[in-house]
């Protein structure tokens, strides 16, 4: 199944800018972004970070707050703080060349099995497979394997089954048909096995298993949250400050305050947004809100001019808290 899988792929890749040119530090970047974020969203922000940072060196010497800010929107911010930290690995310890063997490439922060074979595979043309949901999905299907794709004991199952039929040629054209194959034509919901290059030795298609294989996941329930963030103005400036390290969501961020975290007297009400972030549903309410004049402010709370605030508030949910702000002032809303 190897040739008509690697036909396929050349003639129906879609474009993406990360395919277009190839380098181990471009490859390296899509990987890390595509990490639990859709194509669509990655798209223009990898072309706008590959402008600010284009090689290693420029990402390894700039601030932290700089990258997180041209990671905004794509969440999971911890994904490009140990972008930034391995790019800094790899000036430090390999010359500033991205390494070529799997264990210096596996060493890197952020960098797990799947990447490392990406970047070897697709950057080096070296045989390591990767498996993500849609490989676990494909190879379900084209084996007849039952399992649950979360399930880590199938998952081992799957790299064995990879790491066995992973060919020496065009190992990263491989890896990326297998990929994209799980990504428009084996979809999880209604795979389009009319048009799949390897259809006739699928073992789902022959038993009419599409809908069955992977066996569904168990439900995992969303945790609710409530927040009221304050919007605290003064001379222009508004009042932010980095969320603590032990924070359950958005640490070591920067933020809006939690009514709850600064002696303020609450005002009207802007916004209520509701925001999901991995397994919780938060509800969060934006209040306007003066500061007590004796409150004490933390030593991580900054002004910064309010036409500023979003170069430090990256994730969407304070975006979406603004932009809903600035909705309901012009349209002279208060609650
Ligand atoms: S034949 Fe259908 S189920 Fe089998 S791999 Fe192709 S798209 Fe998936």
């Amino acid at each position: 199944m190897r040739a008509p899988m690697l036909r396929w792929y050349r003639r129906a890749r879609r474009d993406m800018p990360w395919r277009r040119r190839v380098s181990p530090y471009r490859t390296w970047v899509s990987e890390i972004m595509l990490q639990q974020t859709t194509v669509a969203a990655v798209t223009p922000k990898y072309s706008a970070f590959l402008r600010r940072f284009p090689d290693i060196r420029s990402l390894a010497v700039s601030s932290e707050d700089e990258v997180l800010r041209h990671w905004a929107g794509l969440g999971y911010y911890c994904r490009a703080r140990n972008l930034r930290r391995a790019a800094q690995v790899v000036m430090a310890e390999h010359g500033g060349k991205f390494p070529s063997d799997f264990y210096s490439v596996l060493a890197l922060p952020g960098v797990g099995r799947y990447t490392a074979g990406a970047i070897l595979s697709i950057a080096f043309g070296k045989p390591y497979p990767v498996v993500d949901g849609n490989v676990i999905r494909v190879f379900s299907r084209l084996f007849g394997l039952k399992g649950r794709a979360k399930d880590p004991a199938f998952a081992k199952k799957i790299w064995a089954r990879a790491e066995k039929i992973m060919p020496r040629r065009a190992p990263g054209d491989w890896n990326q048909a297998l990929m994209e194959l799980g990504a428009t034509v084996c979809t999880p919901d209604s795979p389009s096995c009319g048009v799949c290059p390897v259809a006739k030795d699928c073992v789902a298609f022959k038993k009419g298993l599409q809908d069955r294989l992977p066996l569904p996941e168990k439900r995992r329930e969303a945790t609710p949250v409530r927040w009221v963030c304050l919007w605290i103005v003064r001379n222009g400036k508004v009042l932010i400050w980095r969320r603590s390290k032990e924070e359950r969501l958005l640490k070591d961020l920067w933020g809006l305050p939690e009514a709850k975290q600064i002696v303020a007297v609450p005002g009207r009400r802007f916004a209520s947004v509701k925001h999901t972030i991995t397994h919780h549903d938060l509800s969060v309410e934006l209040r306007e809100a003066a500061l007590e004049n004796a409150a004490r402010l933390p030593k991580d709370a900054k002004w910064v001019p309010v036409e500023r605030a979003r170069n430090y508030l990256v994730s969407s949910l304070w975006l979406k808290l603004i932009s809903r702000r600035q909705q309901s002032e012009s349209a002279g809303i208060s609650s």
